[in-house]
């Protein structure tokens, strides 16, 4: 049985048949982790939207969550981070070619190399500088997805915030809140063009608070 399989016998209200296989692809080496989130989110309020691994994170979209639901699949993103998709041993984030991002232990690693600024959690902190040091896990996955499409990650210009800027366009700066809760903020094409890149896992963050600026 996939790990697909298991989680919608063991879990039919969080994983029902709607939800369809382009919704719910789980990797093996991620078992333990998806089987603690979902003991801690099973009978709560609303809806997972899909489940995912892009660019070496955990995607875990759910609709309508409460606090306690963010607090589990913030931990199961952090896990994840650090964690072999293909066996579930230790990993770490490398990167195949030119792009692509996987999150692999040793015996897995089939040739990708690790990317040394995102070694550990300490070594990422350290190298997006975010002074007071409320980057989150979905912080610095925002981070190396924005850098995969090809943006320059600057250092920090407001507690919290990286900046954000096209390779070879100083002009036009945007900002993302790299907390908790990734914000993306700015006035120019660029701001959408981040959200863009970010899958609109921003967008509705962000939406509040352009309604509160
Ligand atoms: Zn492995």
């Amino acid at each position: 049985m996939s790990l697909a399989e298991d989680l919608r016998r063991d879990f039919p209200l969080l994983y029902p048949a709607t939800l369809n296989e382009w919704m719910l692809e789980a990797p093996e080496g991620w078992r333990d982790l998806l089987y603690e989130l979902s003991r801690r989110i099973n009978g709560k309020p609303g809806q997972v939207q899909q489940v995912k691994s892009k660019f070496g994170g955990l995607r875990y979209y759910y609709r309508e969550r409460d606090n306690e639901v963010t607090a589990a699949i913030r931990d199961a993103v952090a896990a994840a981070w650090m964690t072999c998709e293909v066996c579930g041993a230790a990993g770490a984030l490398r990167r195949e070619g030119s792009w692509w991002l996987m999150v692999r232990c040793e015996e897995h690693a089939d040739g990708a190399e690790v990317i040394e600024r995102y070694r550990d959690r300490e070594t990422a902190l350290a190298s997006i500088r975010a002074h007071d040091g409320t980057v989150s896990q979905a912080g610095i996955t925002a981070v190396v997805e924005l850098e995969k499409a090809g943006y320059h990650i600057g250092p920090e210009i407001d507690g919290g915030c990286v900046s954000v800027r096209r390779i070879g366009n100083n002009d036009d700066v945007a900002w993302v809140d790299v907390g908790n809760t990734v914000r993306v903020g700015g006035n120019g094409p660029l701001f959408f063009d981040i959200i863009e890149a970010l899958e609109g896992r921003a967008k509705r963050d962000r939406v509040e608070q352009r309604l509160l600026d």
